[in-house]
């Protein structure tokens, strides 16, 4: 008999154990089982229905005022049952409190951001979206386009490096939208998002079938989605290709959100110097990027794009201050750097790593770095490797492949036009930052770098003690990125409301547009 504990799924207002086949979660740095979880079995079908009736209805019937409470009274039921949440992470993720920190605590903040400003959106239930337009001479025919909360479930299927943040980013605007939400958690660190869940739905706050969690195999999910659903992905470029072309996309449109993987960029201004306050925010921030998580965050730099003449002046720095990062067991007083959350992905970022040498020198190597309190052989740590080319127009893997752990590869360029170009070659990226103490070079990196990036994130000296940092993803900006990085976008503050409601144009006399604006609220960003 398997006593490792079955962590029950939420779905059609009860809980419920998989029957069947069950995976198993593990410590990524003892190797221990942890709990195990099953989707076999389950009646998706119910759990849809009731979630798009029973969560979807009584969402609906409350305003935008009442919806951004509940995700207030989520904040608390969460923030009382924070000391678990910590353990769990350090358990199952192999973060240290710090990079947990930025999961739970991320995803706490953005439930907290989206209670505030869907308060301040007032007693509505309808948003207008932008003003009235006459239609006719006579000003008495006109359209108003205003926005409706889809009549449908939100389905989240989650990557693993964010169990917290990754399902809270969405389901605050989800909830706040009145859009019941399923989520799926990665199976690797299933375990927090169904904690966070089962304290929310045992707090009893949110109407029965507002929220619902699978954990397990994802097996018939896509299968359940009708047109007003939607359905949002984050993970690898491979599963998004999958549900891209299901069949409930392709031609049931159901609408869908991408966030896939993305190579990153940071750039270092042409004129800067060594020592110089932008080389050493750039240092500082690529450092922080590679080691933060263990790299694994879809925002990391990934490549880093400097002055041919500084390239091996950068690479002391940053090498230098990768040295002093003690990788191990997070429990371990003076541990900066966890693990990865899985022997599986320590395989993938090994064998990352010697696909990326077939084109790059080695500059600083990880493996020869003594792991504390972890066993080389059985955990899942791995410390800071980065990489170099000096002359990266003519690679081609590393500009295409994502090591998705705590590797970077250091490039040259020549000017600035190879600059743009060398980073255009990430083919849509999530975000790039900018090291410059000239504000002429830094607007001139947003208007080359927009178009291919969600974020630009320009660092100059006077920001540089408030900065958020580059790979923080904060609330009222946008997260996403067009091409590669999955075509998605997110947050953006009230911006994320447009996926979980439907745009129509009312076409009607003044006094009709006059009732209807009277149950809506201006949406302003
Ligand atoms: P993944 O293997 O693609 O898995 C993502 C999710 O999809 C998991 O929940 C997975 O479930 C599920 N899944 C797998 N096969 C599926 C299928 N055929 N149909 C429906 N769902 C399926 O990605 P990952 O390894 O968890 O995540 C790492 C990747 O995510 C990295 O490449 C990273 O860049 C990207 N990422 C992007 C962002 C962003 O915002 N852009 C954020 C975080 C991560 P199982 O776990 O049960 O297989």
């Amino acid at each position: 008999m398997n006593t490792t504990p079955l962590l029950p799924n939420f779905l059609a207002g009860r809980w419920q154990d998989g029957a069947g086949h069950s995976s198993t979660l593990h410590d990524p740095v003892l190797g221990t089982p942890l709990v195990r979880v099953s989707s076999a079995g389950l009646d998706l079908a119910e759990g849809f229905v009731f979630a798009r009736e029973q969560g979807g209805a009584a969402l609906r019937a409350l305003t935008y005022r009442q919806r951004a409470a509940l995700l207030g009274e989520i904040v608390k039921v969460l923030q009382a049952n924070r000391d678990a949440y910590y353990d769990i992470a350090t358990a199952n993720c192999g973060t240290t409190t710090k990079d947990s920190a930025v999961d739970i605590d991320g995803g706490i903040f953005t439930l907290g951001y989206y209670a505030k400003q869907g308060e301040a959106l007032g007693d509505a239930k309808l948003l207008l979206d932008g003003e009235r337009i006459r239609m006719a001479k006579d000003p008495v025919f006109q359209t108003q386009h205003i926005l409706s909360p889809t009549r449908g479930v939100a389905l989240f299927i989650n990557a693993f490096n964010f169990p917290s943040w990754g399902l809270w980013e969405k389901a605050a605007p989800a909830l706040l939208s009145g859009v019941p939400v399923i989520v799926k958690p990665a199976t690797a660190t299933a375990w927090l998002t169904q904690r966070m869940v089962k304290d929310v739905v045992d707090a009893g706050v949110l109407p029965t079938g507002a929220l619902s969690v699978v954990c397990g195999s994802s097996a018939g999910l896509m299968d359940q989605l009708q047109p007003f659903d939607v359905v949002s992905f984050t993970g690898s470029a491979a599963t998004a290709r999958i549900i891209r072309s299901h069949p409930a996309v392709a031609a049931a449109s159901v609408r869908c959100n991408i966030e896939a993987d993305s190579l990153n960029s940071a750039l270092l201004d042409p004129s800067a110097t060594e020592g110089s306050e932008a080389f050493n925010l750039l240092v500082n921030e690529v450092v922080r990027e590679m080691t933060v998580k263990s790299g694994q965050k879809c925002t990391a730099i990934r490549r880093i794009f400097v002055p041919l003449e500084l390239f091996d002046e950068t690479a002391q720095a940053i090498s230098a201050k990768l040295a002093k990062v003690t990788v191990g067991n997070p429990r371990s007083e003076g541990v900066r750097m966890g693990s990865l959350v899985s022997m599986e992905q320590k395989h993938s970022v090994l064998h990352g790593i010697t696909e990326l040498l077939h084109e790059a020198e080695m500059l600083f190597d990880g493996s020869e770095v003594a792991l504390i309190d972890a066993d080389p052989a059985t955990s899942a740590c791995v410390a800071p490797t980065l990489l170099g080319h000096r002359d990266p127009g003519q690679a081609t893997t590393l500009h295409e492949v994502e090591v998705f752990g705590p590797v970077a590869t250091l490039m040259a360029y020549e000017d600035e036009d190879e600059a743009w170009e060398l980073i255009r070659r990430g083919d849509g990226s999530l975000v790039a930052s900018v090291y410059s103490e000239d504000p002429a070079f830094i607007a001139r990196a947003a208007a080359e770098l927009g178009s291919c990036h969600g974020r630009v994130h320009a660092i100059s000296p006077d920001v540089a003690a408030v900065q958020s940092s580059h790979g923080n993803v904060m609330p009222m900006s946008l997260h996403g990125g067009p091409g590669r990085a999955g075509g998605g976008e997110e947050l953006g503050g009230l911006r994320a409301l447009g996926f979980y409601h439907r745009r129509s144009a009312v076409q009607g006399s003044t006094a009709a547009l006059d009732v209807l604006a009277a149950t809506a609220t201006p949406l302003k960003y």
